[in-house]
């Protein structure tokens, strides 16, 4: 009786436990999530996560697989994984203080570690290979407590900082404006001097990607993509939505930089998209560990898009 429970407790772990990616073949035309989140904050509701679920989710990345990607690689389609891997993409809307705060200590700064960014580094300290990357979508003119994390006096050391250790800044416009709701004139105002405040403390930093405030597009999506206002030239690579679940492929037709789609990183939605990838690996996106090719199923060719991001050796399997 005991033998068969034991077994019967084995058969059920079996089936529950999630397919592990370095077991899947890869598939370079798979879906990739760009996890959406918000407050870093207690207690946790609708737009927050608090610090101990978002070290949690990291951890469970890591354990069924999955890697961080930096948003502008994923742009270039340059997939730096290992073999097996799956690449999700981090971004942090609204600046919000609990994503970055500094503490002061015996009259040292250094980055609270129940802040966003304390937490990714802890988590990096202890495990290196999950990577290091991550896309802030800031708001340089917004009221407190969303103006470039609300600590005034370290604004400047805290886009340094993010630029320095690789993450990514991206632009968010000035103070949040819903885009759909604005002439031309304004629209182009709110994203270029978005990006005039943030080059303040950064001089040379380009943002690459614009996250829509709300989710609404200007009501021509030109204005977004690339013009000049307040005596800056803005180009943007890729504009983010606020929902629509994993994102297609960089090398695939379906992938429209223009229209990207993300994850909320709530509980439920995120639950709801790893449970989708275990019970559909061939949708998820496994790297073949090899940044100048894309491996694809031979079935999925005609996927491919033309031209591809990059020069790219192309293997079918
Ligand atoms: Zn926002």
């Amino acid at each position: 009786m005991i033998r068969l429970l034991a077994v019967t407790w084995l058969l059920a772990t079996a089936l529950a436990a999630p397919a592990l990616a370095q077991s899947l073949p890869p598939n370079e035309l798979g879906r990739i999530m760009i996890l959406e989140y918000h407050k870093i904050d207690y207690p946790e509701e609708r737009w927050t996560r608090t610090p101990e679920n978002f070290r949690r989710d990291l951890e469970t990345l890591y354990a069924r697989g999955y890697r961080l990607l930096a948003l502008n690689d994923l742009l270039d389609g340059r997939i730096t994984l290992p073999a097996g891997m799956t690449p999700v993409v981090l971004t942090f809307d609204d600046s919000s203080p609990g994503q970055f705060r500094y503490l002061e200590r015996n009259g040292t700064l250094e980055i609270d570690p129940k802040s966003g960014v304390g937490i990714l580094e802890s988590f990096l300290r202890e495990r290196p290979d999950f990577g290091r990357a991550a896309t802030f979508f800031v708001l340089p003119g917004a009221s407190r407590p969303n103006r470039l994390f609300d600590q005034p006096e370290h604004e400047g050391r805290k886009l340094q900082y993010l630029v320095r250790q690789g993450y990514e800044i991206g632009n968010h416009t000035l103070w949040h404006a819903n885009l759909g709701k604005y002439e031309e004139a304004t629209v182009r105002a709110q994203i270029a001097e978005a990006q005039v405040w943030i080059q303040r403390h950064v001089p040379d930093y380009r943002p690459r990607t614009l996250a829509l405030p709300y989710g609404v597009y200007p009501p021509e999506v030109g204005w977004a993509l690339r013009g000049t206002a307040k005596g800056a030239t803005y180009r943007h690579d890729a504009i983010l939505m606020v929902a629509g679940g994993a994102a297609p492929s960089p090398f695939s037709r379906a992938f429209d930089p223009v229209r990207l789609p993300r994850i909320q990183a709530i509980e439920r939605d995120l639950a709801y998209w790893l449970a989708h990838f275990d019970r559909n690996p061939d949708e998820r996106f496994v790297s073949d560990g090899d940044p100048a090719a894309v491996t694809v199923p031979g079935k999925w060719r005609e996927r491919l898009r033309t031209p591809l991001p990059r020069t790219l050796r192309i293997i079918e399997r």
